[in-house]
């Protein structure tokens, strides 16, 4: 068997021109569609994210305000920002940036952001609605993982909630972002839902839950946890890591690190090429799955789709009021 790829961004654009014409709609109706993200401090990974956004804003003809406090700022002070932004009418939506510097709670700030702009789904409020089935704001990258899932199922001719109900889910991973509420989002449907995470693994149990999934999720961040050998024939694999490995020039193993000989064959990887894997073997789990996203490719390129989806909601409440 060769899986049929899900093809993450072509999906994507069949989103960007749905909601282009959503954002039209409410422009005309007198909503200002926006996004405000809130950095504290300097920290690499949140300011190549807070300039992707920006970026994807431009794109999108969604507004943007950048906030962006100083790492001294104290916590008091940054809730004073998010109210600020709560304020602001141009503001439909609040990504906070994290890691915030130690002098400054996530949950005092997270807390602290209005219900109805926690468009990424940090508030205790919202992720209980997700909870109990009602979602307000289902986070991005989980529901990502939903929209090509359910996309691939009508592609294939399938009833979408027929295909869910009773499916053996398994969700590999059970961080509050991506694992935990994918679950929930599962369940939601009615599917058998399985959480695996890095204690399952210690027992040696991971592939145990994973080879019985109708539907794998693999959200770990660790390259090529998951190889042919755990995955049941003719499972739809959703591949939600993104590590970038530095690849052996000499036997192909992927690496960590270039400070560091290769693992397998102890070559030197000073010069040797990075690329970007998710957390399964693409090429070999490819021969035994039925579908499969690629990462790059896949899910990340949903991501932001789904925010703007959220976004046009929170405005389309505001402006109803
Ligand atoms: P995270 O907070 O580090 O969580 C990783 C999860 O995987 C944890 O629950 C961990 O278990 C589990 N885990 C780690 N090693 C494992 C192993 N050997 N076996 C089984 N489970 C293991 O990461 P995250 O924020 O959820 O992100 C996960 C991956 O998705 C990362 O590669 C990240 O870059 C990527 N990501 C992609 C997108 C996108 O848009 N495509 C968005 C967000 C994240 P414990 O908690 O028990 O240690």
């Amino acid at each position: 068997m060769s899986a049929k790829i899900i093809d993450g961004k072509a999906i994507a654009a069949e989103l960007r021109e749905e909601l282009s014409r959503e954002l039209e709609g409410l422009k005309a109706a007198g909503a200002r569609p926006g996004i405000a993200t809130l950095m504290v401090g300097e920290d690499f990974g949140a300011g190549m994210y807070r300039s992707a956004v920006e970026k994807f804003c431009g794109e999108m003809g969604l507004g943007y305000r950048n906030e962006s406090l100083s790492a001294d700022t104290g916590e008091e002070a940054v809730v004073a920002a998010v109210r600020s932004l709560n304020e602001d009418p141009g503001v439909s939506g609040i990504l906070p940036l994290r890691p915030f510097p130690a002098h400054v709670s996530d949950s005092a700030v997270i807390n602290s952001i209005s219900v109805d702009k926690d468009v990424d789904c940090f508030h205790p409020f919202n992720m209980g609605r997700l909870t109990l089935g009602e979602p307000t704001f289902p986070p991005a990258t989980p529901s990502a993982c939903i929209e090509l899932l359910e996309r691939h199922l009508r592609a294939e001719g399938k009833d979408v909630t027929d295909a869910l109900e009773g499916a053996e889910v398994c969700v590999v991973g059970h961080s509050n972002i991506v694992g935990k509420p994918l679950a929930l989002l599962f369940l939601n449907r009615n599917a058998t839902t399985t959480v695996a995470h890095v204690y399952t693994s210690n027992r040696g149990n991971l592939a145990k839950h994973t080879s019985v999934a109708d539907i794998l999720v693999v959200a770990a961040g660790v390259p090529q946890l998951i190889g042919p050998d755990v995955v049941k024939e003719g499972a739809v694999i959703l591949d939600v890591g993104i590590n970038r490995v530095v690849v052996c020039p000499e036997c192909g193993a992927l690496n960590r690190s270039k400070k560091n000989p290769c693992r397998k064959c102890g070559a030197d990887l000073a010069e040797a090429e990075t690329k970007t894997v998710g957390d399964v073997d693409y090429e070999r789990v490819s021969g035994k799955a039925s579908a499969i996203t690629p990462v790059p490719g896949g899910v990340g390129a949903v991501t932001n789709m789904m925010l703007a989806r959220n976004t046009l909601r929170a405005a389309r409440a505001q402006l109803e009021g």
